[in-house]
């Protein structure tokens, strides 16, 4: 087996700054590929698809921690419940309510990331800065018997634009500031703001992002 995915890992953990956390994005990538990186220490992995992650949880050590993050229908909810610890790609009431109605049938708990969207392209799924700000109340909180909300998540638009990328991030720090002040102050779990991907994730820490989701750094390009 080639040593350049242990050597990605390596080379991002040692450019991160403490108190970052590594996702290994790791969609669309075979089983053995994701060997590798939990050989060189690698143990969250972030997965786009409900059957994708049900086989590589099924197939790989029970130690990794899995990270849910992309679109998902409330079909596929009881799936990915029985195998994520975190979804970070929630973008809507209905689909919070699921996840927490499905976590408390199967008796486990999930971690949530809101999604917010401020980026002008790419995907529209998210809250906007101004939905989720009315959504999330300390009502909402105290209705949810199965999930804790630990952050947000938040994409920068797909653009070269430095500056533009940058004022995105600000725009989703902002709205994770606004919730850790007005709603969570009390809630110490309420911790992660999940921004950067493989070309923008330097922009992302500097723009106090402390979870990045890298994919293409470490497995190289998917083929989908
Ligand atoms: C695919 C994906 C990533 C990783 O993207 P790379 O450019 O390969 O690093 C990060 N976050 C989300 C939400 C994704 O869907």
């Amino acid at each position: 087996m080639s040593a350049y995915i242990s050597e990605n890992i390596r080379m991002l953990l040692g450019d991160m700054p403490e108190g970052t956390e590594l996702v290994a994005v790791s969609k669309f990538h075979l089983a053995g590929a994701l060997r590798e990186a939990y050989d060189a220490g690698q143990r969250v992995f972030g997965e786009s698809r409900a059957l994708e992650l049900e086989a590589k949880a099924k197939e790989l050590p029970s130690d990794i921690i899995w990270h849910f993050i992309g679109h998902l229908q409330t079909n596929k909810v009881r799936k990915v419940v029985a195998y994520a610890d975190v979804i970070q790609s929630v973008d809507s009431s209905r689909l919070l309510e699921t996840i927490d109605s499905e976590a408390c049938k199967a008796e486990r708990r999930i971690g949530v990331l809101l999604q917010v969207h401020v980026a002008r392209e790419e995907t529209k799924f998210g809250f906007s800065p101004d939905e989720l700000s009315a959504y999330v109340t300390k009502d909402l909180i105290a209705s949810l018997k199965s999930v804790d909300i630990l952050g947000v998540m938040g994409m920068a638009s797909n653009v070269d634009d430095e500056d533009r990328i940058r004022s995105d991030f600000r725009a989703i720090r902002h709205c994770f500031l606004n919730l850790k002040a007005e709603i969570f102050a009390d809630d110490p779990k309420f911790s992660i703001l999940s921004m950067g991907m493989s070309h923008d994730w330097h922009i992302a820490v500097s723009e106090g992002s402390n979870m990045i989701r890298v994919g293409t750094s470490i497995f190289g390009e998917r083929e989908y």
